[in-house]
């Protein structure tokens, strides 16, 4: 008698949440591209070329075995350390090998609010020679280009002629528009890795995941605003051991989201991208950002970045400014 008024209660408990999807309203059908700078890895300064390529490795492993269409933007100056030029600049190639597609990030990382546009024009040629060749090799032209920390440009004229110069040499640039500040969880996490810290590795995957949970859903939001609709998504990360642990986790919340992802040239393809753009500043940020204040509109409740992590950062004295890239030879 027991067990049969148990079955009924499990029978009507197995019944409850089919009701309940049935009347939850559809899941929006969001896209977003997936884009990983800082090439071969944002801290290659700090990391030996095997730790690199095994990095590369589960990276890549787990966006191949998930099907994830993704743009790697590349520093090629992290290339040239002394004695590991060959085991690096095959790690890249691995990014080709696996079927994803490889872009500029300048060679050095510079930033054209720092620096002058004539000297980052150089930098992004000099971006350049390694990156055709490995592409030419995989029959593929270099089509793409991300500015270092966002930053294009103090003023609008620099802007433009940094623009237009990028234009001529055939680059398409991608923007974004959803940055969890991975990077910054990353230098962290790579400190807590080394160290076996696995208490400290897992508050920072967690918060790492919460903050982009929150970011998603802040910018969906500014979208509305900005643009009127969620346009297509261009997400920012960068290459880490953090990514490569955890990213499918991250990819799973994503999906969670309501998410499919799509490249980077179907993104593109969204007219959110040639709304009117003349944003200016000493801060690289997004475009959703861009558009918000070309309009007149200053972006509001953006949620917290947690604090310890940029303490924890500071304490590590790790840069704040995404990459330390090394001395060539
Ligand atoms: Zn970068």
């Amino acid at each position: 008698m027991k067990r049969a008024f148990l079955s009924t209660i499990v029978l009507v408990v197995g019944i409850v949440p089919s009701l309940t999807n049935a009347q939850t309203p559809q899941k929006p059908d969001r896209q977003v591209a997936v884009t990983i700078d800082d090439l071969p890895a944002g801290m290659a300064d700090r990391l030996p070329a095997s730790q690199i390529t095994a990095m590369t490795t589960k990276l890549l492993g787990t966006l191949r075995d998930q099907k994830i269409p993704v743009v790697g933007f590349v520093n090629e100056k992290k290339l040239f350390k002394s004695g590991e030029a060959d085991e690096r600049i095959k790690a890249l190639q691995m990014w080709l090998d696996y079927g994803f597609d490889l872009g500029n990030h300048t060679f050095s990382h510079a930033s054209l609010n720092q620096i002058g546009l004539k000297d980052w024009e150089d930098d992004v040629l000099q971006g350049e020679s390694v990156l055709k060749i490995l592409l030419a090799s995989h029959k593929m032209k270099l089509r793409y280009f991300r500015h270092p920390y966002l930053d294009t440009g103090r003023d609008l004229l620099t802007r433009r002629n940094a623009e237009a110069f990028l234009v001529e040499r055939g680059y398409r640039i991608a923007p974004i528009t959803l940055d969890g500040w991975d990077w910054a969880f990353a230098g962290i996490y790579e400190d807590a890795k080394q160290r076996n810290d696995t208490a400290m590795e897992q508050q920072i995957v967690k918060d790492y995941l919460a903050y982009h949970d929150a970011v998603f859903a802040y910018d969906e939001q500014l979208s509305k605003t900005v643009v009127g609709y969620e346009p297509k998504q261009i997400l920012l990360l960068h290459a880490s051991n953090l990514e490569a642990d955890h990213i499918g986790e991250l990819l799973d919340l994503i999906r969670k989201r309501g998410y499919r992802f799509i490249t980077l040239e179907d993104a593109l393809g969204d007219s959110a991208y040639s709304l009117p753009d003349t944003y200016v500043g000493e801060e690289g940020t997004g475009w959703l950002e861009h558009w918000a204040i070309t309009q007149g509109k200053i972006p509001q409740g953006a949620p917290k970045f947690p604090q310890w992590v940029l303490d924890r950062s500071k304490e590590l004295r790790l840069s704040t400014g995404q990459v330390a890239a090394p001395t060539p030879y």
